[in-house]
């Protein structure tokens, strides 16, 4: 198995921190015409990462997330998210191929023809769903899961929606090192913005740490479209820290590398009515990337996400250098 970057970046942490791998990087950069930016336009794409029935940013925190479930000795990993999860999906399919089963805890939003279908694929994914509808009904249901998915001994190991553990956020770290890599060949240009959706954050806070790691001066330009958690500025750039303070924990020299306070740049305009919620502007940017760069997006996150990007573009609030449109979605 092909190391993680990381691990070349730190060779101490080979030791200590375990990594499985389950897609083939670095994924493809390429330049994005077509769509009429002032800025120079690129992609990073994501969505083909991993071959095992789901793709996008969620492969990339199971990489390091499932090892660590594995020896922790966990049977069940028990985590949360919306009807239409991604993560909890992409969870439940490569938990599978490593002998692990995924517990989720459902929360409702919006249902449309996309939700439907990833509701139909959890089902298939064999996870055992739990549908407690509202966050409160989560937390008050949170003792009987843990002790319903606890075997003998062992509870199940427990993560956070999206995936976005200090552990689960590594994986966008290895994201930005790619990157760091491909602009050391001469792929791309160094960016002035790195763009993604926010949606548990764990991908913004690790791309911050990940492009500090590289030495890249590159900002992260974060689009919050989920307005059930906690998403600004300072709990990303937190979550970048405790990343960082695990992998000091684990080994790593770091030195006092930590992403500055204008590492991450969040924007809020684009959420619409909240999490899942489609709006205009995001489904008039997943119209103008099919018709115009041939990019099948989503409404819950790309779509909101270029849109956002698109309108800053066009009113001069993205200056500085290219962009970079990180496409996160990844249906199989
Ligand atoms: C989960 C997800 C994101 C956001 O990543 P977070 O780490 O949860 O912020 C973006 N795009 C897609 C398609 C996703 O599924």
């Amino acid at each position: 198995m092909r190391p993680p970057l990381l691990h070349r970046r730190c060779p101490e942490l080979a030791g200590s921190l375990p990594f499985l791998r389950l897609g083939e990087g670095p994924t493809p950069v390429r330049v994005l015409p077509g769509l009429d930016t002032r800025a120079e336009l690129w992609i990073k794409d994501e969505s083909g990462y991993g071959d095992g029935g789901w793709g996008g940013n969620k492969v990339r925190k199971l990489e390091w997330l499932l090892p660590e479930a594995r020896r922790r000795g966990a049977r069940t990993i028990l985590t949360v998210g919306g009807l239409g999860t991604n993560w909890g999906l992409a969870a439940a399919c490569y938990a599978r191929e490593q002998g692990l089963r995924v517990a989720l805890g459902l929360i409702d939003h919006p249902v449309d023809e996309h939700v439907q279908a990833q509701l139909a694929r959890l089902r298939a994914s064999g996870a055992t769903l739990h549908f407690l509808h509202t966050k409160t009904g989560l937390i008050m249901a949170a003792p009987w899961l843990f002790a319903r998915h606890t075997y003998g001994r062992t509870p199940p190991y427990f993560l956070p929606a999206g995936g976005s553990s200090p552990l689960g956020a590594l994986g966008a770290v290895e994201i930005a090192l790619e990157l760091a890599g491909q602009v050391e060949a001469g792929d791309l240009p160094e960016p002035a913005w790195l763009v993604t959706a926010v949606g548990s954050g764990g991908t913004a806070a690790g791309l911050a740490l990940g492009l500090r790691l590289a030495g890249l001066r590159t900002r992260v330009l974060g689009v919050v479209v989920n307005d059930t958690l906690r998403l600004d500025t300072a709990t990303l750039l937190g979550l970048a820290r405790r990343s960082a303070a695990l992998l000091r924990d684990r080994g790593a020299d770091l030195g006092r590398a930590r992403p500055a306070p204008d590492a991450i740049r969040t924007e809020t305009a684009w959420l619409g009515d909240g999490y899942a919620h489609p709006t205009r502007s995001g489904d008039q940017a997943l119209a103008r990337a099919a018709a115009q760069a041939g990019l099948a997006l989503e409404r819950t996150y790309t779509a909101k996400a270029l849109a956002a990007l698109l309108d800053l573009d066009a009113t001069g609030r993205l200056e500085g250098g290219p962009v970079v449109f990180l496409h996160t979605h990844g249906p199989r």
